[in-house]
């Protein structure tokens, strides 16, 4: 909805990667002006339409709307993003059908390189809904000892350092510092920011932190690029169930 630069970065990727895996996309890009009524009526169709497994609303939404009330309308069974409640109501259990696209994706990569979580101090930075949170739930379930960290926390940097796996996600440009990383530690950097050259960059200072990680994600071409398959996805498992 609306003009957000970002959005529409995203939705041309989404799209794309549908292209490349055979999922039929659509697009409804409404402008700013469109009312909360209008917006969920659309959702409604969606959830009604047989045709459609799975669908998403890009976030952030233009001020007048409200958020919250969007995600409720979204039924359960095509929530691709997995932000509804009852979604991450599952979580909590571990019973589920979808994962958030970003904490899921550093699990596959974590996977991939069979990096062993049980029994390991995980740390996370950053409490978000979409990322913080639900990471966090999804390591203690691999029986990780989780810590969580927030703008609150006081020393962060003696609890980073504590970490086997870290997994950063504050929004803030190369915060995390080589200092901050335990000598072999995992590090997966969720962050995506402009620094003041514009320059994409994550949360963690890649050229310090990289001397002291055993395994490191890049951005970009990390994480990113992981939540993008995550939502191909679900989508798929959507249609199959
Ligand atoms: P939010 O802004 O929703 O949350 C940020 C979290 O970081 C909050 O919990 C906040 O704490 C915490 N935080 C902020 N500053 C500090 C600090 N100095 N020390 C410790 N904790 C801090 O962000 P998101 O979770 O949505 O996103 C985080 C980053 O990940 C962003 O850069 C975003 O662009 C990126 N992102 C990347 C994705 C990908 O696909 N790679 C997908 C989603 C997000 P508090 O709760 O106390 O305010």
């Amino acid at each position: 909805m609306g003009e957000d630069p970002a959005s529409k970065v995203y939705v041309a990727g989404k799209i794309r990667d549908c292209g490349e895996v055979g999922i039929e996309s659509r697009e409804f890009a409404l402008p700013e002006s469109t009312t909360q009524e209008e917006l969920i009526a659309l959702v409604q169709k969606l959830n009604a339409d047989d045709t459609v497994s799975g669908l998403l609303v890009q976030l952030p939404l233009p001020k007048h709307l409200d958020e919250k009330a969007v995600i409720d309308t979204i039924s359960p069974d095509k929530d691709v993003d997995a932000f509804h409640p009852a979604n991450v109501g599952k979580i909590m259990i571990g019973d589920y059908d979808f994962l958030p696209c970003t904490p899921a994706g550093v699990m596959e990569l974590l996977d991939e390189y069979n990096i062993d979580i049980a029994g390991k101090e995980c740390v996370v930075v950053g409490r978000s809904n979409i990322v913080g949170k639900p990471q966090s739930m999804l390591l203690l379930q691999r029986h990780g000892t989780v810590t969580i960290c927030h703008s609150k926390t006081k020393d962060l940097a003696e609890i980073t350092r504590r970490a086997d796996i870290l997994v950063v996600a504050i929004g803030r440009g190369e915060f995390i510092k080589g200092d901050m990383i335990k000598e072999g530690a995992v590090v997966i950097d969720v962050g995506m920011n402009r620094n003041a050259e514009g320059k994409l960059v994550g949360d963690v200072e890649f050229a310090s932190a990289e001397k002291k990680a055993s395994y490191i994600t890049p951005v970009p071409g990390g994480v990113g690029v992981m939540t993008r398959a995550i939502l191909m996805k679900n989508t798929i498992r959507a249609a199959q169930k």
